[in-house]
């Protein structure tokens, strides 16, 4: 074998998925390759931390069922994925695994940031597809998504803009809903602006994103792209809009759910302030 094919090689190695002869092979070549050999250390290294990280949240009391399983899932495929990245981006850094009050979360900044590029890149592409459902309010569009997706597709009711339309648009390798909103322009003679928001299913928590106040905001291809979660489900905001304007809305539309929600009217409300990074 040559160096080069050890990209393709190094997880089936590491996971003894090989036959004999083939694990020879890569053997024979470790034996004489500094650089492959230092490679292959470092990942295994990697790969007995998240085993151990995993064997104790699946000991652990307080980490519960579904998020258990969630990541002995999330670590397969983290590390059949592994082996699409360039090693470098492959550091122990880039791949952290928290423990977060009992919790477990699997941190992983460039997997969020290749589903932020493509938010950006389908919501560009969308002017030019029809939508499947238009001219209806957030309760019917909510219906239409019913059973449609495996995840249920809650509608944000953003304020100062109105739904324009929906429909089903894949993100990365993820069935998702589209919903398409125009904002009111806030002078006479203003065009409104567009904004596209993606709900998807993330229930074994490989996107790094928090529950609402907290929302981070990337960009890519010249738009802002919001991502937050509600439980199993992701979102991601697309639009021209600035990042101060997005979190302002954002912060609205929060604020006048918690209020809808509110058990009494006379309950003090708890302040919200803007998170923008949780360590
Ligand atoms: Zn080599």
């Amino acid at each position: 074998m040559i160096c080069q094919e050890l990209d393709r090689l190094l997880y089936p190695y590491l996971d003894g998925e090989f036959q004999p002869e083939e694990r020879i092979d890569v053997e024979t070549h470790l034996a004489t390759c500094a650089a492959c050999a230092r490679r292959v250390e470092q990942e295994r290294h990697v790969q007995q931390a998240l085993r151990r990280a995993a064997r104790h949240a699946v000991q652990s009391r307080r980490a519960p069922d579904s998020l258990r399983a969630g990541l002995q899932v999330g670590l397969r495929r983290e590390q059949r994925r592994a082996h699409q990245l360039q090693w470098l981006r492959m550091s122990a850094a880039a791949l952290v695994v928290a423990c977060v009050g009992g919790g477990w979360v699997a941190l992983r900044p460039e997997e969020r940031q290749r589903f932020v590029e493509d938010a950006a890149r389908r919501h560009a592409k969308s002017t030019r597809l029809p939508y499947e459902i238009a001219n209806a309010a957030p309760e019917r569009v909510e219906q239409w998504f019913h059973g449609k997706l495996e995840h249920r597709v809650p509608v944000p009711r953003l304020p100062n803009a109105q739904l324009s339309g929906a429909r089903i648009f894949n993100l990365k390798d993820r069935d998702a809903a589209y919903i398409s909103y125009e904002t009111q322009p806030s002078k006479e003679g203003e065009a409104g602006r567009r904004i596209g928001v993606f709900v998807f299913g993330d229930a074994e928590r490989q996107l790094d994103a928090k529950a609402l106040p907290s929302v981070e905001v990337d960009s890519s291809d010249g738009y802002n792209v919001a991502v937050w979660r509600d439980g199993e489900i992701v979102y991601e905001l697309v639009s021209d809009l600035d990042e101060a304007d997005i979190r302002q809305m954002l912060l609205e539309k929060e604020r006048s759910s918690r209020l809808a929600n509110a058990p009494r009217p006379s309950e003090p409300l708890i302040p919200i302030s803007p998170v923008s990074h949780v360590p």
